[in-house]
């Protein structure tokens, strides 16, 4: 499903990127631990396409990312969650949800209303849908993101620290919402440092450290039994 060549990424002179090399497969679920600045949200952002490699070549179900032809495209089969939630201030959840599906994807207002409705059951937010974000918990703000990224029906899913700004008591449903997807067989990479998702959602764990990706292995084997030095100092950190 992604498909990652030699990717390289710089800022000027910061090298943040030095050849990354990875292949995600369909239903896969992939989680990207490693330290700040290491290069996990470049990462998820070149997937993506927020940013363009200076090297290298990414696909993404079989579309190449290059130029602005293949932008619109890759946008609308991969959906991001961030740490913050950006909803749309002045929308209401549905509206929230509704905005891209219509302006998009061209749905009618009715056919984008009932999909968005059915994607707040989904999260468990139906009884929310003509509230505005600020009368939300973090929490929930979070599950409007994630239903609003999925109502453009991607193929892919990527998460940045998607609890990370979350009060404790309200990570465990957002990641409840993300297990559903992964069992729902979504293709998925997500950069957290909740180590009990990644054991038992995760099929594959990522170490990057500089730029590179230094260790991959199943959950199991990197957090019992890790190869290399730098992810055993890492986990030591976190765990
Ligand atoms: P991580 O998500 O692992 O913490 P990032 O990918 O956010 O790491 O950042 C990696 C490095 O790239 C950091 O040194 C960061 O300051 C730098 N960086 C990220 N985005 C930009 C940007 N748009 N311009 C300049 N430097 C950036
Ligand atoms: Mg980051």
């Amino acid at each position: 499903m992604i498909s990652i060549k030699q990717v390289h990424k710089k800022f000027g002179q910061l090298h943040v990127l030095k050849g990354i090399d990875l292949e995600i497969s369909e239903r896969e679920v992939v989680v990207i631990i490693g330290p700040s600045g290491s290069g996990k949200s470049t990462l998820l952002r070149c997937i993506n396409y927020l940013e363009e490699p200076t090297d290298g070549q990414i696909t993404v179900d079989g579309i190449p990312l290059t130029g602005e032809s293949s932008i619109n495209a890759v946008r609308a089969e991969v959906g991001m969650v961030f740490q913050r939630f950006n909803l749309f201030p002045h929308m209401t959840v549905l509206q929230n949800i509704m905005l891209a599906p219509m302006k998009v994807r061209n749905l009618r207002q009715a056919e984008a209303e009932e999909a968005a409705l059915a994607l707040l059951q989904k999260v468990g937010l139906s009884d929310k849908a003509n509230a505005y974000p600020e009368q939300l918990s973090g929490g929930q703000q979070q599950r409007v993101a994630i239903a609003r990224a999925l109502a453009m029906k991607p193929k892919v899913m990527l998460f940045d620290e998607p609890t990370s700004a979350l009060d404790p008591e309200m990570i465990k449903e957002v990641l409840d919402v993300m297990k559903t997807l992964a069992n729902e067989g979504m293709t998925m990479a997500v950069v957290t440092h909740e180590m009990g998702f990644a054991r038992e959602v995760g099929d594959r764990v990522i170490f990057m450290d500089e730029g590179r990706i230094v260790e991959v292995g199943t959950p199991e084997q990197i957090f019992s039994a890790a190869r290399e030095e730098r992810t055993r100092a890492f986990l030591s950190k976190i765990l």
